[in-house]
Protein backbone atom coordinates (compact mmCIF):
# COMPACT_ATOMS: atom_id res chain seq x y z
CA UNK A 1 0.00 0.00 0.00
CA UNK A 2 2.58 2.61 1.38
CA UNK A 3 4.67 1.83 -1.71
CA UNK A 4 1.93 1.90 -4.14
CA UNK A 5 1.47 6.17 -2.99
CA UNK A 6 5.22 6.56 -2.83
CA UNK A 7 5.33 5.21 -6.41
CA UNK A 8 2.37 7.43 -7.42
CA UNK A 9 3.34 10.50 -5.89
CA UNK A 10 7.33 10.25 -6.22
CA UNK A 11 7.01 11.16 -10.07
CA UNK A 12 5.00 14.29 -8.88
CA UNK A 13 7.56 15.78 -6.62
CA UNK A 14 10.26 14.78 -9.02
CA UNK A 15 8.23 16.99 -11.32
CA UNK A 16 8.48 19.97 -9.05
CA UNK A 17 11.61 19.64 -8.07
CA UNK A 18 12.90 19.61 -11.78
CA UNK A 19 10.44 22.49 -13.09
CA UNK A 20 11.84 24.80 -9.94
CA UNK A 21 14.89 23.68 -11.49
CA UNK A 22 14.17 24.71 -14.91
CA UNK A 23 12.79 27.90 -13.67
CA UNK A 24 15.72 28.38 -11.78
CA UNK A 25 18.20 28.39 -14.80
CA UNK A 26 15.75 30.31 -16.91
CA UNK A 27 15.91 32.95 -14.45
CA UNK A 28 19.85 33.14 -14.13
CA UNK A 29 20.01 33.01 -17.98
CA UNK A 30 17.97 36.19 -18.66
CA UNK A 31 15.73 36.40 -21.73
CA UNK A 32 17.95 33.72 -23.56
CA UNK A 33 16.26 31.24 -25.33
CA UNK A 34 17.23 27.96 -23.85
CA UNK A 35 16.64 24.19 -23.38
CA UNK A 36 15.65 25.26 -19.83
CA UNK A 37 12.89 27.84 -21.29
CA UNK A 38 11.66 25.38 -23.86
CA UNK A 39 11.04 22.78 -21.54
CA UNK A 40 9.44 25.15 -19.32
CA UNK A 41 6.79 26.15 -21.77
CA UNK A 42 6.11 23.09 -23.03
CA UNK A 43 5.58 21.97 -18.61
CA UNK A 44 2.91 25.25 -19.26
CA UNK A 45 1.36 23.64 -22.05
CA UNK A 46 2.87 26.54 -24.16
CA UNK A 47 0.32 29.57 -22.95
CA UNK A 48 3.48 31.48 -21.01
CA UNK A 49 5.72 32.19 -23.82
CA UNK A 50 6.61 35.87 -23.37
CA UNK A 51 6.12 37.96 -26.86
CA UNK A 52 9.54 37.85 -29.02
CA UNK A 53 9.65 41.78 -29.07
CA UNK A 54 7.38 44.26 -27.90
CA UNK A 55 4.63 46.60 -29.85
CA UNK A 56 6.23 50.19 -28.82
CA UNK A 57 3.97 53.47 -28.91
CA UNK A 58 5.99 55.84 -31.46
CA UNK A 59 7.90 58.48 -29.34
CA UNK A 60 8.41 62.03 -30.55
CA UNK A 61 11.70 62.22 -32.13
CA UNK A 62 14.69 59.31 -32.62
CA UNK A 63 18.11 59.10 -33.73
CA UNK A 64 17.40 56.93 -36.31
CA UNK A 65 14.39 55.55 -37.96
CA UNK A 66 13.65 52.77 -40.18
CA UNK A 67 10.80 52.36 -42.76
CA UNK A 68 10.34 49.03 -43.42
CA UNK A 69 10.12 45.63 -40.89
CA UNK A 70 11.54 43.34 -43.43
CA UNK A 71 14.74 41.69 -42.57
CA UNK A 72 16.56 44.42 -44.23
CA UNK A 73 14.84 47.26 -41.81
CA UNK A 74 15.52 44.96 -38.51
CA UNK A 75 18.91 43.55 -39.04
CA UNK A 76 19.71 47.00 -40.11
CA UNK A 77 18.24 48.73 -37.01
CA UNK A 78 19.92 45.53 -34.69
CA UNK A 79 23.26 46.44 -35.92
CA UNK A 80 22.94 49.98 -35.48
CA UNK A 81 21.94 49.62 -32.02
CA UNK A 82 24.73 46.44 -31.97
CA UNK A 83 27.78 47.12 -33.68
CA UNK A 84 27.67 51.13 -33.44
CA UNK A 85 25.73 51.12 -30.47
CA UNK A 86 23.51 53.45 -30.70
CA UNK A 87 19.79 53.46 -28.81
CA UNK A 88 16.71 55.62 -29.88
CA UNK A 89 16.11 53.69 -33.16
CA UNK A 90 12.32 53.08 -34.48
CA UNK A 91 11.81 50.65 -36.77
CA UNK A 92 8.18 51.54 -38.58
CA UNK A 93 6.31 48.91 -40.49
CA UNK A 94 3.30 49.50 -42.18
CA UNK A 95 1.72 45.80 -41.89
CA UNK A 96 3.18 43.36 -39.97
CA UNK A 97 6.95 41.98 -39.40
CA UNK A 98 8.14 39.85 -42.46
CA UNK A 99 5.08 39.93 -44.03
CA UNK A 100 6.79 41.59 -47.09
CA UNK A 101 9.59 39.75 -49.26
CA UNK A 102 10.65 38.21 -45.96
CA UNK A 103 8.26 36.18 -45.44
CA UNK A 104 6.98 34.97 -48.80
CA UNK A 105 10.45 34.23 -50.62
CA UNK A 106 11.74 30.67 -51.15
CA UNK A 107 14.74 31.00 -48.64
CA UNK A 108 17.53 29.92 -50.63
CA UNK A 109 21.36 31.34 -49.68
CA UNK A 110 24.65 31.39 -51.46
CA UNK A 111 26.75 33.66 -52.42
CA UNK A 112 28.08 32.64 -56.09
CA UNK A 113 27.72 36.09 -57.94
CA UNK A 114 29.74 37.19 -60.78
CA UNK A 115 31.81 40.36 -60.01
CA UNK A 116 33.99 41.41 -57.02
CA UNK A 117 31.83 44.01 -55.64
CA UNK A 118 28.57 41.25 -55.04
CA UNK A 119 30.69 38.48 -54.55
CA UNK A 120 32.55 40.17 -50.81
CA UNK A 121 29.11 41.35 -50.22
CA UNK A 122 26.76 38.41 -50.53
CA UNK A 123 29.77 36.26 -49.17
CA UNK A 124 30.16 38.32 -46.51
CA UNK A 125 26.32 38.05 -45.61
CA UNK A 126 26.87 34.35 -46.04
CA UNK A 127 29.01 34.30 -43.51
CA UNK A 128 27.22 36.44 -41.00
CA UNK A 129 24.08 33.64 -41.39
CA UNK A 130 26.49 31.06 -40.81
CA UNK A 131 26.83 32.13 -37.08
CA UNK A 132 23.54 33.96 -37.41
CA UNK A 133 21.73 31.57 -34.69
CA UNK A 134 24.24 31.85 -32.09
CA UNK A 135 24.69 35.55 -32.43
CA UNK A 136 20.70 36.08 -32.08
CA UNK A 137 20.16 33.20 -29.67
CA UNK A 138 17.42 32.17 -32.07
CA UNK A 139 17.60 28.93 -34.52
CA UNK A 140 17.47 30.50 -37.88
CA UNK A 141 17.31 27.07 -39.44
CA UNK A 142 20.45 27.76 -41.50
CA UNK A 143 20.64 23.95 -43.43
CA UNK A 144 23.58 24.39 -45.78
CA UNK A 145 22.96 21.83 -47.88
CA UNK A 146 24.40 22.87 -51.15
CA UNK A 147 23.47 24.38 -54.41
CA UNK A 148 23.26 23.44 -57.80
CA UNK A 149 23.42 25.99 -60.79
CA UNK A 150 22.32 23.87 -63.54
CA UNK A 151 23.81 24.43 -67.54
CA UNK A 152 21.33 23.37 -70.21
CA UNK A 153 23.23 24.29 -73.35
CA UNK A 154 26.56 25.32 -73.98
CA UNK A 155 26.04 29.22 -73.42
CA UNK A 156 24.73 27.78 -70.25
CA UNK A 157 28.18 26.39 -69.17
CA UNK A 158 30.39 29.15 -70.63
CA UNK A 159 28.09 31.60 -68.20
CA UNK A 160 28.38 29.39 -65.46
CA UNK A 161 32.27 28.46 -65.83
CA UNK A 162 33.23 31.86 -66.18
CA UNK A 163 31.21 32.85 -63.00
CA UNK A 164 32.85 29.57 -61.02
CA UNK A 165 36.31 30.89 -62.33
CA UNK A 166 35.49 34.75 -61.15
CA UNK A 167 34.10 32.76 -57.54
CA UNK A 168 37.43 30.66 -57.31
CA UNK A 169 39.00 33.88 -57.42
CA UNK A 170 37.65 35.71 -54.66
CA UNK A 171 38.11 32.56 -52.30
CA UNK A 172 34.18 31.42 -52.94
CA UNK A 173 33.57 27.81 -53.16
CA UNK A 174 32.49 26.83 -56.15
CA UNK A 175 32.98 23.50 -58.11
CA UNK A 176 31.85 22.19 -61.50
CA UNK A 177 29.95 19.07 -61.82
CA UNK A 178 29.54 17.35 -65.06
CA UNK A 179 26.00 15.11 -66.05
CA UNK A 180 27.69 12.54 -64.41
CA UNK A 181 28.39 14.70 -60.94
CA UNK A 182 25.02 16.37 -60.85
CA UNK A 183 23.06 12.70 -61.76
CA UNK A 184 25.36 11.54 -58.42
CA UNK A 185 25.00 14.47 -56.32
CA UNK A 186 21.28 14.71 -57.40
CA UNK A 187 20.23 11.53 -58.46
CA UNK A 188 16.69 12.49 -58.77
CA UNK A 189 17.58 15.01 -61.78
CA UNK A 190 16.50 14.00 -65.63
CA UNK A 191 19.91 13.86 -66.91
CA UNK A 192 18.83 11.87 -70.19
CA UNK A 193 20.40 13.81 -73.35
CA UNK A 194 17.07 13.64 -74.91
CA UNK A 195 15.51 15.64 -72.14
CA UNK A 196 14.10 19.06 -73.15
CA UNK A 197 16.59 21.04 -71.15
CA UNK A 198 19.23 18.44 -71.21
CA UNK A 199 21.83 18.96 -68.29
CA UNK A 200 25.13 19.36 -69.42
CA UNK A 201 26.58 20.17 -66.34
CA UNK A 202 26.35 22.68 -63.35
CA UNK A 203 28.23 24.43 -60.59
CA UNK A 204 27.61 23.72 -57.21
CA UNK A 205 28.37 25.60 -54.02
CA UNK A 206 28.52 23.28 -50.80
CA UNK A 207 28.07 26.76 -48.25
CA UNK A 208 25.24 27.27 -50.20
CA UNK A 209 21.41 25.78 -48.61
CA UNK A 210 18.56 27.70 -47.25
CA UNK A 211 17.13 29.35 -43.82
CA UNK A 212 14.15 29.92 -42.31
CA UNK A 213 12.87 33.71 -43.65
CA UNK A 214 10.12 33.74 -40.72
CA UNK A 215 13.14 33.34 -38.32
CA UNK A 216 15.29 35.44 -39.50
CA UNK A 217 13.02 38.48 -38.96
CA UNK A 218 12.05 37.34 -35.86
CA UNK A 219 15.11 36.52 -34.47
CA UNK A 220 16.52 40.35 -35.83
CA UNK A 221 13.32 41.60 -34.48
CA UNK A 222 13.50 40.01 -31.03
CA UNK A 223 17.72 41.00 -30.72
CA UNK A 224 16.80 44.51 -31.33
CA UNK A 225 13.50 45.08 -29.04
CA UNK A 226 16.02 43.20 -26.59
CA UNK A 227 18.33 46.09 -27.37
CA UNK A 228 15.98 48.90 -26.56
CA UNK A 229 14.68 49.60 -30.62
CA UNK A 230 11.01 50.36 -30.80
CA UNK A 231 9.10 48.17 -33.16
CA UNK A 232 6.07 49.49 -34.53
CA UNK A 233 3.51 47.93 -36.81
CA UNK A 234 0.77 48.76 -38.61
CA UNK A 235 1.83 52.65 -38.77
CA UNK A 236 2.28 53.40 -42.56
CA UNK A 237 4.58 56.40 -43.28
CA UNK A 238 2.81 58.40 -45.49
CA UNK A 239 5.23 61.29 -46.20
CA UNK A 240 9.11 62.39 -45.42
CA UNK A 241 9.56 65.44 -44.27
CA UNK A 242 12.79 67.63 -45.86
CA UNK A 243 13.81 71.12 -44.85
CA UNK A 244 16.86 72.61 -47.00
CA UNK A 245 17.50 69.24 -48.38
CA UNK A 246 17.69 67.44 -44.80
CA UNK A 247 15.62 64.70 -43.39
CA UNK A 248 13.53 66.20 -40.56
CA UNK A 249 11.25 63.38 -39.65
CA UNK A 250 8.23 61.34 -41.14
CA UNK A 251 4.65 61.63 -41.45
CA UNK A 252 2.88 57.92 -40.23
CA UNK A 253 -1.37 56.51 -39.59
CA UNK A 254 0.20 57.21 -36.01
CA UNK A 255 0.81 61.47 -36.28
CA UNK A 256 4.46 62.83 -37.69
CA UNK A 257 7.65 61.47 -35.55
CA UNK A 258 11.10 63.60 -35.80
CA UNK A 259 14.25 61.93 -36.77
CA UNK A 260 18.18 62.79 -37.57
CA UNK A 261 18.17 60.01 -39.98
CA UNK A 262 15.90 57.94 -41.78
CA UNK A 263 16.87 54.77 -43.76
CA UNK A 264 14.17 53.31 -46.46
CA UNK A 265 14.15 49.62 -46.69
CA UNK A 266 10.97 48.82 -48.55
CA UNK A 267 11.54 46.88 -50.98
CA UNK A 268 8.86 46.78 -54.12
CA UNK A 269 7.46 49.85 -52.30
CA UNK A 270 10.85 51.80 -52.87
CA UNK A 271 9.66 54.10 -55.60
CA UNK A 272 6.72 55.11 -54.54
CA UNK A 273 8.38 55.89 -50.88
CA UNK A 274 11.67 57.66 -52.42
CA UNK A 275 8.87 60.11 -54.38
CA UNK A 276 7.77 61.55 -50.86
CA UNK A 277 11.29 62.86 -50.67
CA UNK A 278 10.94 63.92 -53.97
CA UNK A 279 13.56 61.85 -55.88
CA UNK A 280 13.40 59.12 -58.69
CA UNK A 281 14.94 55.56 -58.39
CA UNK A 282 15.62 53.29 -61.56
CA UNK A 283 13.46 50.28 -59.89
CA UNK A 284 10.75 48.29 -61.37
CA UNK A 285 8.66 46.20 -59.21
CA UNK A 286 7.24 42.98 -60.31
CA UNK A 287 5.14 40.05 -59.30
CA UNK A 288 7.17 37.34 -58.08
CA UNK A 289 5.55 33.85 -57.15
CA UNK A 290 6.14 30.69 -54.92
CA UNK A 291 4.35 27.70 -53.95
CA UNK A 292 4.91 24.08 -51.99
CA UNK A 293 4.25 20.84 -52.71
CA UNK A 294 1.98 18.13 -50.46
CA UNK A 295 4.75 17.05 -48.13
CA UNK A 296 6.66 13.85 -49.24
CA UNK A 297 9.10 11.91 -47.40
CA UNK A 298 12.78 13.28 -47.69
CA UNK A 299 13.78 12.80 -51.71
CA UNK A 300 15.72 16.02 -52.02
CA UNK A 301 18.63 16.74 -49.75
CA UNK A 302 20.26 19.81 -51.63
CA UNK A 303 18.68 23.35 -53.99
CA UNK A 304 18.69 22.92 -57.44
CA UNK A 305 18.68 25.94 -59.83
CA UNK A 306 18.07 26.83 -63.44
CA UNK A 307 18.11 30.46 -64.28
CA UNK A 308 17.26 29.03 -68.21
CA UNK A 309 14.22 27.41 -67.41
CA UNK A 310 13.45 29.47 -64.07
CA UNK A 311 12.86 26.59 -62.00
CA UNK A 312 14.17 26.57 -58.01
CA UNK A 313 13.35 24.29 -55.71
CA UNK A 314 14.09 22.38 -52.37
CA UNK A 315 12.65 20.30 -49.81
CA UNK A 316 11.53 21.80 -46.63
CA UNK A 317 11.94 20.08 -43.31
CA UNK A 318 8.48 18.89 -43.51
CA UNK A 319 8.66 17.69 -46.63
CA UNK A 320 6.89 19.91 -48.87
CA UNK A 321 8.70 21.51 -52.28
CA UNK A 322 9.01 24.49 -52.07
CA UNK A 323 9.41 25.82 -55.84
CA UNK A 324 9.79 29.60 -57.27
CA UNK A 325 9.14 31.17 -60.52
CA UNK A 326 10.13 33.77 -62.83
CA UNK A 327 8.64 37.11 -62.69
CA UNK A 328 5.39 37.90 -64.16
CA UNK A 329 6.15 40.68 -66.49
CA UNK A 330 4.21 43.44 -65.75
CA UNK A 331 5.18 45.88 -63.34
CA UNK A 332 2.29 45.47 -60.42
CA UNK A 333 2.05 45.58 -56.65
CA UNK A 334 -0.85 43.36 -55.80
CA UNK A 335 1.11 40.64 -54.39
CA UNK A 336 -0.30 38.28 -56.81
CA UNK A 337 0.64 36.65 -60.52
CA UNK A 338 -0.37 35.13 -62.86
CA UNK A 339 -1.71 31.59 -64.21
CA UNK A 340 0.91 31.16 -67.00
CA UNK A 341 3.94 31.97 -65.11
CA UNK A 342 2.77 28.96 -62.71
CA UNK A 343 2.16 26.59 -65.30
CA UNK A 344 5.05 27.30 -67.48
CA UNK A 345 7.78 26.64 -64.58
CA UNK A 346 5.76 23.56 -63.67
CA UNK A 347 6.02 22.22 -67.08
CA UNK A 348 9.59 22.66 -66.91
CA UNK A 349 10.00 21.61 -63.17
CA UNK A 350 8.02 18.34 -64.77
CA UNK A 351 11.42 18.27 -67.80
CA UNK A 352 14.01 18.27 -65.23
CA UNK A 353 11.59 15.99 -61.87
CA UNK A 354 9.37 13.91 -63.95
CA UNK A 355 9.01 11.81 -60.77
CA UNK A 356 7.31 14.80 -59.08
CA UNK A 357 4.47 14.44 -62.05
CA UNK A 358 1.54 13.25 -59.79
CA UNK A 359 2.48 15.40 -56.49
CA UNK A 360 -0.05 17.93 -56.07
CA UNK A 361 0.51 21.57 -55.76
CA UNK A 362 -0.92 22.73 -51.72
CA UNK A 363 -0.30 26.65 -52.26
CA UNK A 364 0.59 29.48 -54.43
CA UNK A 365 1.13 33.11 -53.47
CA UNK A 366 3.53 36.01 -55.03
CA UNK A 367 5.36 39.53 -53.27
CA UNK A 368 6.90 42.22 -55.14
CA UNK A 369 10.46 42.40 -56.29
CA UNK A 370 12.02 45.56 -56.76
CA UNK A 371 14.48 45.05 -59.70
CA UNK A 372 16.92 47.08 -61.32
CA UNK A 373 18.40 47.53 -64.38
CA UNK A 374 21.66 45.88 -63.73
CA UNK A 375 20.24 43.13 -61.28
CA UNK A 376 22.15 44.51 -58.21
CA UNK A 377 20.78 46.47 -55.23
CA UNK A 378 21.08 50.33 -54.04
CA UNK A 379 22.48 50.73 -50.90
CA UNK A 380 23.85 54.27 -49.53
CA UNK A 381 23.15 57.79 -49.71
CA UNK A 382 20.44 59.50 -51.34
CA UNK A 383 20.38 63.16 -53.13
CA UNK A 384 18.75 64.45 -49.33
CA UNK A 385 20.97 64.50 -46.52
CA UNK A 386 20.16 62.22 -43.89
CA UNK A 387 18.18 60.01 -46.00
CA UNK A 388 19.32 56.64 -47.02
CA UNK A 389 17.95 54.07 -49.38
CA UNK A 390 18.34 50.11 -49.15
CA UNK A 391 16.63 48.53 -52.26
CA UNK A 392 16.75 46.87 -56.24
CA UNK A 393 17.80 43.26 -54.42
CA UNK A 394 15.04 41.99 -56.81
CA UNK A 395 14.95 38.05 -56.40
CA UNK A 396 17.79 38.00 -54.60
CA UNK A 397 17.64 40.20 -50.58
CA UNK A 398 16.78 36.67 -48.77
CA UNK A 399 20.19 35.48 -48.72
CA UNK A 400 21.73 39.17 -48.56
CA UNK A 401 19.62 40.43 -45.65
CA UNK A 402 22.52 39.82 -43.02
CA UNK A 403 25.25 41.59 -44.89
CA UNK A 404 22.95 44.13 -45.90
CA UNK A 405 21.68 45.20 -42.35
CA UNK A 406 25.36 45.50 -41.62
CA UNK A 407 26.55 47.75 -44.41
CA UNK A 408 23.09 49.79 -44.02
CA UNK A 409 24.08 50.19 -40.01
CA UNK A 410 27.20 51.37 -40.94
CA UNK A 411 25.94 54.18 -43.82
CA UNK A 412 23.57 55.34 -41.54
CA UNK A 413 25.72 55.90 -38.47
CA UNK A 414 28.64 57.82 -40.41
CA UNK A 415 27.22 58.98 -42.92
CA UNK A 416 29.38 57.63 -45.48
CA UNK A 417 29.09 53.77 -47.17
CA UNK A 418 31.10 50.71 -45.99
CA UNK A 419 33.76 49.40 -48.40
CA UNK A 420 31.41 46.52 -49.21
CA UNK A 421 28.81 48.60 -50.51
CA UNK A 422 30.07 51.90 -52.17
CA UNK A 423 29.88 50.29 -55.59
CA UNK A 424 25.94 49.49 -55.09
CA UNK A 425 25.36 53.65 -54.77
CA UNK A 426 22.40 55.19 -56.72
CA UNK A 427 25.20 57.59 -58.76
CA UNK A 428 26.12 54.22 -60.62
CA UNK A 429 22.96 55.04 -62.69
CA UNK A 430 24.41 58.29 -63.68
CA UNK A 431 28.17 57.26 -63.93
CA UNK A 432 27.63 54.36 -66.09
CA UNK A 433 29.25 51.67 -63.42
CA UNK A 434 26.64 49.13 -63.29
CA UNK A 435 26.99 45.72 -62.10
CA UNK A 436 25.89 43.62 -64.37
CA UNK A 437 24.96 40.41 -62.23
CA UNK A 438 21.71 39.16 -64.93
CA UNK A 439 23.49 36.15 -64.94
CA UNK A 440 23.82 35.21 -61.36
CA UNK A 441 19.89 36.37 -60.48
CA UNK A 442 17.92 33.56 -59.99
CA UNK A 443 15.54 34.48 -63.08
CA UNK A 444 16.08 36.91 -65.78
CA UNK A 445 14.14 40.09 -64.87
C1 LIG B 1 8.33 34.53 -54.26
C2 LIG B 1 9.67 35.09 -53.88
C3 LIG B 1 10.76 34.25 -53.79
C4 LIG B 1 12.00 34.75 -53.43
N1 LIG B 1 13.05 33.87 -53.25
C5 LIG B 1 14.22 34.32 -52.78
C6 LIG B 1 15.26 33.41 -52.47
O1 LIG B 1 15.10 32.19 -52.56
N2 LIG B 1 16.45 33.91 -52.03
C7 LIG B 1 16.66 35.24 -51.89
O2 LIG B 1 17.76 35.63 -51.54
N3 LIG B 1 15.66 36.13 -52.14
C8 LIG B 1 14.46 35.72 -52.57
N4 LIG B 1 13.43 36.61 -52.81
C9 LIG B 1 13.67 38.05 -52.65
C10 LIG B 1 13.59 38.46 -51.18
O3 LIG B 1 12.44 37.92 -50.59
C11 LIG B 1 13.57 39.98 -51.02
O4 LIG B 1 14.59 40.56 -51.79
C12 LIG B 1 13.81 40.37 -49.57
O5 LIG B 1 12.97 39.62 -48.72
C13 LIG B 1 13.56 41.85 -49.36
O6 LIG B 1 13.62 42.10 -47.98
P1 LIG B 1 13.32 43.54 -47.44
O7 LIG B 1 13.47 43.53 -45.97
O8 LIG B 1 14.14 44.53 -48.21
O9 LIG B 1 11.83 43.82 -47.89
P2 LIG B 1 10.37 43.28 -47.35
O10 LIG B 1 10.56 42.01 -46.63
O11 LIG B 1 9.51 43.34 -48.52
O12 LIG B 1 10.05 44.38 -46.29
C14 LIG B 1 9.70 45.69 -46.66
C15 LIG B 1 8.63 46.14 -45.67
O13 LIG B 1 8.39 47.52 -45.85
C16 LIG B 1 7.04 47.77 -45.50
N5 LIG B 1 6.62 49.06 -46.07
C17 LIG B 1 6.47 49.38 -47.37
N6 LIG B 1 6.06 50.65 -47.49
C18 LIG B 1 5.97 51.15 -46.23
C19 LIG B 1 5.58 52.41 -45.70
N7 LIG B 1 5.22 53.42 -46.51
N8 LIG B 1 5.58 52.57 -44.35
C20 LIG B 1 5.96 51.55 -43.51
N9 LIG B 1 6.32 50.33 -43.99
C21 LIG B 1 6.33 50.14 -45.32
C22 LIG B 1 6.32 46.56 -46.13
O14 LIG B 1 5.06 46.36 -45.53
C23 LIG B 1 7.31 45.44 -45.87
O15 LIG B 1 6.99 44.68 -44.71
C24 LIG B 1 12.18 36.14 -53.18
C25 LIG B 1 11.06 37.00 -53.28
C26 LIG B 1 9.83 36.48 -53.60
C27 LIG B 1 8.65 37.41 -53.67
Amino acid sequence: MYSLIYLSITPYFLHMDFYKKITYYEKKMGKKLSIFGNIKASHENHENWEPLWKNATPKKTYDFIIIGGGGHGLATAYYLSRIHKSSNIAVIEKGWLGGGGTGRNTSIIRSNYLWDESAHLYDFSLKLYETLSQDLNFNTMVSQRGVLNLAHNLSDVRGAKRRLYANQLNGIDSEWLDTEGVKKYCPIINTSPDARYPVLGSTLQRRGGVARHDAVAWGYARAASDAGVDIIQHCEVTDIHVSNNKVVGVETTQGRINAKRVGIAVAGYASNVAKMAGFELPIATHPLQAYVSEPVKPILDCVVMSGAVHVYLSQTDKGELVMGAGVDKYIGYGQRGSFNVIEEQLSACMQLFPLFSRMRVMRTWAGMVDTCPDASPIVGKTPVDGLYINCGWGTGGFKSTPGSGWVFAHTMFNDAPHDLNKAFSLERFYSGALIDEHGAAAVAH
